[in-house]
């Protein structure tokens, strides 16, 4: 089988309300749409979230991306004619366009090439009649995810840590790291939530983890230590405390303080894994496919840190319940995986997909052949830009 169009769809989704981080106020989120066509007919859908924040991606360089790699003349590669028929297929293609360590034509543009991965995948599981899960050799079971909360004053967020640990959620994950929120001085409110929080945990005997996502919002290694030391054995991880290019502010923090340390925006695709797992000082990596470029190279950084003892989290950008469902794939193939954070399209109004569900609580990914989700493209109507 082999692809003979792609097509890039730029799509508006609306949020419920804005989500709050340390350095943005997420409101409508712009996607765009892969489709890819073959000649056997069969048609695959990949989805891009370009989160500028991030990954530096806009929606623009992610058409512009996918035009380079079908247009010969640009790159003397093209995925037009490509055989795609097989797993191997698939990723005899990727091992070109998002080599795990060798020459790049394309840099970085990961949400671009996640989209393409998942368009060729969700055509060749359709092509065999199965659930990529099952290709990837996993089997299906319900995922646990996090309770998110986005940076809100003190008492609605403990009041949201409340209704999540009566819902029965085991992971609480608060966002902090926006000095003057709730309108405390500087990191006050980051500190007073997780206490408060931890405070609420062991009076439910719930048991269940609080971990927190600064976001690169505490700035400076000098401002992370503090923050620890005020809420030194109240989080079971904190993630993301510094500016991402610091990749020795892990090390300094953790030989200062006991709080376990988790890398995101620090961490992209496998080369810079390799060199924090190299540095040392975290514990455990956030993956998600849109900072990896696709599941496979998601799966390959996965077995990366175990190799360092490091564990790993499935996470997400804002995605809807189809690119969220190729996360839950990725989750679903190395059981090993501490957490996932794949319900971020709870936070959209108006997702276009169905296939991945909460049931009891849990992530639960259908058997459809294919990536697991599907919708029909009379349902993208009037939300095309
Ligand atoms: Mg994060």
């Amino acid at each position: 089988m082999r692809i003979t169009k792609i097509e890039t769809l730029p799509v508006d989704l609306r949020l419920k309300e804005p989500f709050i981080i340390a350095n943005v106020a997420m409101r409508d989120m712009l996607f765009v749409l892969v489709r890819i066509e073959t000649d056997e007919g069969i048609v695959g859908w990949g989805e891009a979230i370009p989160a500028w924040e991030v990954t530096g991606e806009t929606r623009g360089s992610v058409v512009s991306c996918v035009r380079l790699f079908t247009d010969a003349g640009l790159l003397e590669y093209s995925l037009l004619g490509k055989e795609i028929g097989s797993l191997e297929a698939v990723r005899e293609v990727m091992d070109a366009i998002e080599p795990k360590a060798g020459l790049r034509l394309v840099y970085g543009n990961p949400s671009a090439i996640a989209a393409i991965e998942q368009a060729m995948l969700d055509a060749c599981a359709k092509r065999a009649g199965q659930p990529l899960f099952r290709m990837l050799g996993a089997e299906n079971r319900p995922v646990e995810y996090t309770r998110n909360i986005s940076i809100l004053g003190v008492e609605e967020t403990l009041s949201r840590v409340a209704s999540g640990i009566e819902k029965g959620f085991k992971i609480i994950r608060l966002k902090l790291g926006r000095p003057g929120a709730g309108g405390l001085p500087g990191y006050r409110r980051d500190v007073e939530v997780v206490l408060g929080a931890r405070r609420l945990i062991e009076e439910s005997r719930s048991g269940a983890l609080l971990i927190a996502d600064a976001n690169q919002g505490f700035v400076t290694v000098e401002n992370a230590v503090e923050f620890c030391k005020a809420v030194d054995g109240k989080l079971d991880w904190l993630e993301s405390p510094t500016l991402a290019g610091n990749l020795h502010a892990f090390r300094k923090i953790k030989a200062a303080t006991s709080v376990p340390l988790m890398a995101d925006e620090a961490v992209h695709g496998y080369e810079s894994a390799e060199a924090l797992l190299e540095i040392g000082g975290i514990d455990y990596i956030n993956v998600k496919l849109m900072k990896t470029g696709g599941a496979l190279r998601a799966i390959d950084l996965v077995d990366l840190a175990a190799s360092h003892g490091v564990k790993c989290q499935i996470g997400s950008m804002i995605e809807s319940v189809y690119g969220s469902a190729m996360g839950v794939c990725a989750a679903l193939a190395r059981p090993g995986v501490i957490s996932t954070d794949l319900n971020s399209f709870e936070l959209i109004a108006d997702n276009y997909a169905q296939g991945l569900s909460i049931v009891d609580g849990r992530l639960r990914l259908s058997e459809l052949p294919g990536c697991g989700c599907h919708f029909s493209e009379n349902d993208l109507e009037g939300r095309i830009h």
